[in-house]
């Protein structure tokens, strides 16, 4: 059988493709709060948010973007052997500032050449119109991704976790975003409270339906001082096992628009903050998983996706 890495339409090999050579993920960081954490126009954050798990190996925050850029360009020249990269707004909410602030360091970020791209990582409902049309101007300039939280595509669940945003504000982001030919990349989690299996799966109808481009699956953990924490410790939250989740991932896989590309399939926080599952700590065993099952199915992308009639 194929590679299982060749059985989807993953981003590491779209990305080889478009410029030739390994191009890496580098994240910056512009210290901004999440509008719903905000102590004042927020309403508590996410359920399962710690902001702290977030950070993970983003360089300091303290630091200038240009010192940013210079620290993970050595640190990834050593560890990844590339010299290009994506530039990476990755952390919390990064559309939740003034866009006439923004909108010149977003450009700071791609303005040295080893930039060959930008992601910008976003809640569907922190898009103005004026953020739109800036970020119109980026894709001009470079290649330009938006990620957008959509984690779950039951608006039931959304409620659970406190999302504090429905499926339809999703699906308005992404029709905005396409309309100026914007790539989009949704998010979505498996394991929330309250969503069933079906549920889970069934949610990939909605994303082949919209113009959106590319997709990162999580699974779900439990970090410290979070709602889903307590519910855990409570016994009013069980995480998926990893077979659960790798079964879940490819369940999706397979009903997925084979043009779809699949930035991400696991999620994890440090093990210091990690309460459970403990198998997520160990993203490759996450991925391993997940290509196990590709490989025991011989199946891939796209294999039983229906395309509307
Ligand atoms: S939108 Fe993101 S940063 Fe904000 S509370 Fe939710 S998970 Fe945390």
């Amino acid at each position: 059988m194929k590679n299982p890495h060749l059985r989807y339409n993953g981003f590491n090999e779209v990305l080889r493709k478009k410029f030739g050579q390994k191009i890496s993920r580098l994240t910056l960081n512009l210290n901004l709060t999440c509008p719903h954490v905000d102590p004042i126009t927020g309403n508590g954050g996410c359920h399962y948010c710690n902001d702290d798990h977030l950070l993970g190996k983003s360089w300091h925050k303290q630091l200038s973007l240009n010192k940013q850029i210079d620290y993970g360009k050595n640190y990834l020249k050593g560890r990844h052997n590339t010299d290009k990269y994506l530039a990476y707004f990755q952390n919390g909410t990064n559309t939740n500032a003034p866009t006439d602030k923004l909108l010149p360091l977003f450009k700071e970020s791609i303005s040295d050449p080893a930039m060959v791209g930008l992601i910008i990582s976003t809640r569907p409902d922190c898009l103005p119109d004026d953020m739109i049309d800036a970020l119109c101007a980026l894709n001009s300039q470079t290649w330009l991704w938006v990620e957008l939280g959509l984690q779950s595509t039951q608006d039931h669940v959304l409620d659970k976790i406190n999302r504090g945003h429905s499926v339809a504000a999703f699906v308005s982001a992404v029709e905005r975003l396409a309309a100026k030919n914007i790539r989009t990349c949704a998010h979505i989690i498996f394991g929330l409270p309250d969503e069933s299996r079906e549920e889970m799966i069934g949610g990939v109808h909605l994303v082949n339906s919209l113009p959106v481009n590319g997709i990162k699956l999580h699974n779900l953990f439990i970090v410290e001082n979070t709602v889903l924490a307590q519910w855990f410790k409570q016994g009013d939250y069980t995480p998926l096992t990893l077979c659960e989740y790798a079964t879940l991932c490819v369940d999706y896989l397979e009903r997925l628009r084979p043009d779809i590309t699949i930035h991400r399939l696991n999620a994890h926080a440090p093990d210091r903050l990690t309460i459970a599952p403990k198998w997520s700590v160990n993203k490759w065993d996450t991925l391993n998983a997940v290509h196990e099952e590709i490989e025991k199915r011989g199946t891939q992308q796209g294999r039983l996706y229906q395309a509307p009639s």
